[in-house]
């Protein structure tokens, strides 16, 4: 659903969405289960051409842990609250510059934005910066593979030294 500026211009613009898995592209390790449901408006500022979605959305993502790769439910559920701002228009043979501070903004070119990307935002900024099962994960053993949550291993992690395994061999 594409939300234009030109229907903003208007009115605030509602939405209420109800997305299928395989509409929006997460990221590589992420999948999303049943639908994200979205309600909410956008609306145009007069005077700065800036766009604001408010509302609420709620989808669940299946995470692999960074340490196991056991599989993490990811619950979102989470108030909608992003500006967008007009991109800044450049004057040919001049670099657009951006000033310290507007890193966070997002911006939106010609005729209005994608309500997809929007929501995707939102939900990418309640993603954990390191995804894990629990604190307490130990991980997958470098040696022999085992998920060393659910079994122990002998496996010694240091790497054997090969010239102490040539005599053993003799
Ligand atoms: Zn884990
Ligand atoms: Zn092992």
């Amino acid at each position: 659903m594409i939300i234009s500026v030109r229907e903003l211009d208007l009115a605030p613009v509602k939405f209420n969405e109800s997305i299928v898995p395989g509409v929006i592209a997460w990221t590589p390790n992420a999948t999303q289960v049943g639908p994200l449901v979205a309600t909410g408006e956008a609306t145009l500022d007069e005077m700065t051409q800036e766009i604001r979605f408010s509302g609420h959305l709620a989808v669940t993502l299946q995470l692999e842990c960074d340490r196991c790769l056991a599989p993490i439910a990811l619950a979102v559920d989470t108030p909608i609250d992003l500006v967008y701002e007009p991109l800044p228009e450049t004057v040919p043979g001049q670099e657009l510059e951006l000033h310290a501070g507007d890193i966070d903004l997002g911006f939106y070119e010609g005729e209005g934005m994608e309500l997809t990307d929007v929501l995707r935002e939102q939900v990418l900024l309640d993603f954990p910066s390191r995804a894990l099962c629990g604190e307490e994960c130990k991980g997958l053993c470098p040696v022999c593979g085992v998920n060393r949550n659910e079994q122990g291993c002998t496996c010694t992690t240091t790497i054997p030294d090969e010239r102490w395994a040539a005599l053993r061999n003799l």
